[in-house]
């Protein structure tokens, strides 16, 4: 008989037997669920540090299950990368995502203020997925988004070591115009060799770090990881942005830290797209 990590017997564990059956239906579901339009996307600011402005938002999708309610993306994503519907989904946010960038363009146009920048998530399923570029150059030209609006952002296990045909479509997103991102960084595998070599305009600094940030402990681990990062990202000549910031006192420590932008509860939850219209009329 097999033990599982947490040291209990994995055959007959009826917990594990349910959570196993939700995971096989939710991932039954998803295509249909997809058709039906039952996914959304809620937009979370991204706001300058020093002064508080708004920079642009992060799209985050969610399902509107009709049964389990309102389900988040750690529950669906990687199902929906095991069975590559991460492709069709991820299009359907990006295309979705670019519409409402386009519309705020056109509100800050009207009102004289500054455009939002929007960034979306992509899996490494879809960077390996040969219509990437004409797909993403197609949406930005459908909506009228100019690229340099849209920073996609991926992990560093999808962006590290990516070589051939993955690296040469990160490549031509950037010659669109496209900024990438490198997802909670610090948390996976990087190779900082590799780094410098791969075009990328922007790093995440995950929020398992900025949690740890205290003004009583100036020299924290977290704190002098934290510093370690944003010195590598401003030799590397690329922004920083700190993720899952909650508190004052954390934006305060990220701020003396030379960290650019922030995300996060203190701000703002994820919400709705007319949420930053309202960020654009008030700040
Ligand atoms: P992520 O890209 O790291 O997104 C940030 C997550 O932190 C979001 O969780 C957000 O709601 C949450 N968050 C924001 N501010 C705070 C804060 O102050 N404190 C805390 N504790 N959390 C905060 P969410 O929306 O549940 O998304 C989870 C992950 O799912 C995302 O992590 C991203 O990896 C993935 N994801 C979301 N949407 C998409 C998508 O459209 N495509 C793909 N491939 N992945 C997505
Ligand atoms: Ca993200
Ligand atoms: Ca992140």
């Amino acid at each position: 008989a097999k033990v599982d990590g947490k040291n209990r017997w994995a055959c007959y564990d009826p917990e594990r037997n349910a959570r196993e059956i939700a995971r096989i239906t939710l991932s039954a579901a998803m295509p249909a669920a997809l058709e039906r339009g039952e996914f959304y996307v809620e937009y979370q600011p991204i706001v300058r540090l020093s002064d508080g402005a708004l920079l642009g938002a992060e799209a985050l999708v969610r399902w509107a299950h009709p049964e389990f309610g309102r389900l988040g993306p750690d529950r669906f994503i990687g199902l929906a990368e095991e069975t590559g519907l991460i492709v069709p989904l991820g299009r359907w946010v990006l295309a979705t995502a670019c519409a409402q960038a386009a519309e705020w363009a056109a509100h800050a146009a009207r009102t004289g203020g500054p455009q939002p920048s929007i960034s979306v998530n992509l899996a490494a399923r879809q960077l390996v997925e040969p219509g990437l570029v004409d797909d993403v150059d197609q949406i930005l030209r459908a909506v009228g988004l100019p690229p340099a609006s849209l920073q996609l952002e991926l992990t560093e296990s999808a962006i590290m070591g990516t070589t051939g045909e993955p690296l040469g479509a990160l490549h031509k997103l950037v010659d669109l115009g496209i900024r990438i991102a490198i997802d909670d960084f610090g948390t996976g595998y990087s190779n900082l060799a590799y780094l410098r070599h791969l075009p990328v305009h922007a790093l995440k600094i995950a929020g398992s770090f900025v949690e740890g940030l205290r003004a009583d402990e100036p020299d924290s681990v977290d704190a002098q990881i934290v510093r370690a990062l944003v010195s590598l990202a401003h030799t590397l000549k690329l922004d920083v942005v700190a993720e899952g910031v909650e508190t004052r006192d954390q934006a305060d420590r990220l701020t003396a830290l030379g960290c650019d932008s922030a995300q996060g509860w203190l701000y703002a939850k994820p919400g709705p797209p007319e949420e930053i219209n309202r960020w654009m009329d008030q700040h």
